[in-house]
């Protein structure tokens, strides 16, 4: 383990936020989760691990140990085990191993499962944590088994997917913050109709390729959802962002009958007995709030979910920006607006 002093963190988070680590290691192996356990043990102090930095907000230097997840290894069943399955196979894939990348191998071998989740950024030890979802497919419809470090303990242990109470943007992960994802099991099918339920995929298909989305490959999914990704949601390596800063509020059916009378246009949909999930950025759009800027921070011109910021905003900016539109949101439509991104001070996690 080769640690690091006073590190500064703008290349490892997609806001770009200008904050240090007072330490910093690489986790390249199980045994360096273990040193730098005992590490954080011995100097009492905090300790926060990092994949792709696509989904946090850094607010202050960080007094502790900052771990970069960098375990990158990713394992396909060998050709001649592939032969003999026939239909469903499993794929491992360490923490540390680009989402996309996985995706994009996936695709390559005409096997299908990811596709939906093209172009999101961060790590495959993240996908867990949110449950990550796009275009009608969340994680938990094609993860098998998630490998765990308890940095509390030491200990390490498997979960199946059963047991990682996968919600909307939510998982048993955020329940227990000293678990540590070092591998997932994936499972991928080959020959599968694709998840074309969302609208928009099934026309880009049609207009990209002149195929019915129906008979869509997994190739022709994945370049569909490139297509629309790239047409609406900025590039973090060209506008610093976090993608979605709030997730989809969930409210109750007689608050949407409520709200759509008010709101003719609202955007809303069923969620099996369970209320409406609104369009948060419908909802942000309304108020005024898409294309603002408020010095080095603001809200994407083309999409009212997403905040953006100059390269030079500091967190404390872009949680202001929030707050301002949450109180908005809650004073307009009574609805409470939840951030998605983590956020982080100078000893870990708090909350807006
Ligand atoms: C342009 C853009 C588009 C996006 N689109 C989507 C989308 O469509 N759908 C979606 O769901 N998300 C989306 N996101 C959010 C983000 O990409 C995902 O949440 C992603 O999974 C975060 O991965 P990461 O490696 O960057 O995590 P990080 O930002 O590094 O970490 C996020 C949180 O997870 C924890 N964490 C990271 N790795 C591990 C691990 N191995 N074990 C335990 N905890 C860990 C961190 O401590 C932190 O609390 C988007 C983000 C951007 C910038």
């Amino acid at each position: 383990m080769e640690l690091q002093r006073r590190v500064n963190l703008k290349p490892y988070n997609t806001l770009s936020l200008n904050v240090e680590a007072a330490y910093f290691v690489a986790i390249n192996c199980l045994d360096d989760l273990r040193q730098a356990r005992k590490f954080c043990h011995d100097k009492c102090c905090p300790w926060l691990l990092i994949g792709g930095g696509s989904n946090l907000v850094l607010t202050q230097d960080f007094e502790g140990l900052v771990m970069l997840m960098a375990m990158d290894q990713v394992f396909w069943p060998v050709e001649k085990e592939k032969q003999s399955i026939s239909k469903t196979f499993s794929v491992n894939a360490q923490a540390g191993y680009e989402w996309d990348l996985l995706v994009a191998e996936s695709v390559a071998r005409g096997a299908s499962g990811l596709e939906n989740l093209s172009l999101i950024p961060g790590q495959v030890g993240a996908a867990p944590i949110q449950n990550i979802g796009a275009y009608g497919v969340e994680l938990k419809h094609c993860l098998e088994l998630v490998q765990v470090f308890n940095f509390d303990t030491g200990d390490t242990f498997e979960l199946a997917a059963k047991d990682c109470e996968f919600g909307y943007r939510d998982s048993v992960f955020k329940r227990n913050r000293s678990w540590i994802v070092t591998q997932v099991q994936f499972s991928l099918t080959y020959g599968n109709q694709p998840q074309v339920s969302y609208g928009i995929i099934a026309d880009t298909i049609m207009s990209l390729s002149g195929e019915l989305a129906a008979n869509a490959s997994p190739q022709q999914v994945r370049d569909a959802v490139i297509h629309i990704r790239r047409s609406k949601l900025p590039d973090p390596k060209k506008v610093p962002n976090v993608g979605s800063f709030f997730k989809n509020p969930i409210v109750s059916d007689s608050q949407k009958q409520k709200l759509a009378q008010q709101w003719p246009g609202l955007v809303a949909y069923a969620i099996d007995g369970k209320g409406h999930k609104l369009a948060a950025g419908w909802l942000i759009d309304q108020l005024g709030w898409k294309g603002f800027k408020q010095g080095d921070v603001g809200v994407h011109e083309h999409q009212a979910l997403v905040l953006v910021c100059s390269g030079v905003a500091t967190g404390k900016d872009v949680l202001d920006l929030a707050q301002t539109i949450k109180v908005d949101v809650a004073k307009k439509f009574g609805v409470t607006l939840e951030v998605e991104p983590r956020l982080f001070d100078n000893r870990g996690e708090f909350y807006l």
